[in-house]
């Protein structure tokens, strides 16, 4: 080895992973042997569950915001495994890299595909799924936001919403077994499911419930793809990592 050169591997030093889903946190156990591992969550849930390795919680302050942390922090890759509905984080973090010149990666599970028996429809918007639904006994499972616009039946998130509804709560962050599923929704009488394509075997088994039960499916389309390099396993992120960010 030639003196004075660097010994550290191919890999990345400092990865930060903007995350607040299952991957993000399976990422950062997995990579924090190797690399320093800081991990962002928006800072959304009360009390959410914490990645290994460095955390820290809160938005950046908007590109500029980003921009500056990942100097600060000497950041030599980034992975974006956010949810696949978290977009305006999306929009920041390829605008900031494109600055920086940052390796960046997406992480970014599949969305879920009907199956036979399915009865679903498509929608562009938690406000349209709520004109979909209509008077019918709903099960809202798409998150805090829009639930106002729902006029009967039941809703499970992670917080209580900030908005008033008339529907039924239930404070709950799976994941979910089909059987609890379908106990659910006879006690609450739910006559159709409605879901964000979150994708991923956390919160599936509600989809299979709804299929048990011959109950339609509004299903919330995702925003367009970032136009990223982008895996879909934790594993293809770690490997990516090692090759140090797409550089080496
Ligand atoms: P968003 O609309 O894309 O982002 C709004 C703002 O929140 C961003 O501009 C950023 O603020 C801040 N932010 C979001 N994610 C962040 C992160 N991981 N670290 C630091 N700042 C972050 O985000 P969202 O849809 O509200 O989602 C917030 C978080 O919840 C994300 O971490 C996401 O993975 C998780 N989550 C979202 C959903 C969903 O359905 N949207 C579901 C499950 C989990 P600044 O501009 O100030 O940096």
């Amino acid at each position: 080895m030639t003196a004075g050169r660097d010994p550290a591997p191919a890999g990345v030093r400092t990865v930060l992973v903007l995350g607040g889903t299952g991957e993000a946190r399976e990422l950062a156990r997995r990579a924090v042997s190797r690399a320093r591992v800081v991990s962002s969550l928006a800072g959304r849930v009360a009390s959410p569950r914490l990645p290994e390795g460095e955390v820290r919680v809160g938005g950046f302050g908007g590109v500029a915001g980003l921009v500056a942390y990942l100097r600060a922090e000497r950041v030599d890759a980034v992975v974006d495994a956010t949810h696949p509905f978290a977009d305006r984080i999306t929009a920041n973090a390829l605008a900031a890299v494109a600055q920086t010149g940052v390796p960046f990666l997406v992480l970014r599970r599949p969305g879920w595909t009907e199956r036979a028996g399915d009865r679903w429809t498509w929608v562009d918007s938690i406000a349209e799924a709520a004109r979909v639904v209509g008077d019918r006994r709903a099960f809202v499972t798409s998150g805090r936001d829009g639930l106002g616009a729902f006029a009967s039946g039941v809703a499970r998130t992670v917080d209580p919403p900030a908005e008033a509804t008339a529907l039924d709560l239930v404070l709950d962050r799976g994941p979910y077994t089909v059987d609890g599923e379908l106990a659910l929704m006879r006690r609450h009488a739910v006559e159709v499911l409605v879901t964000k394509d979150s994708g991923g075997g956390m919160t599936a088994a509600k989809l299979d419930a709804a299929r048990a039960l011959g109950l339609p499916v509004v299903v919330v389309r995702r925003p367009p793809a970032p136009a990223a390099p982008t895996v879909t396993t934790v594993d293809a992120a770690l490997a990516w990592l090692t090759t140090g960010g797409g550089a080496g």
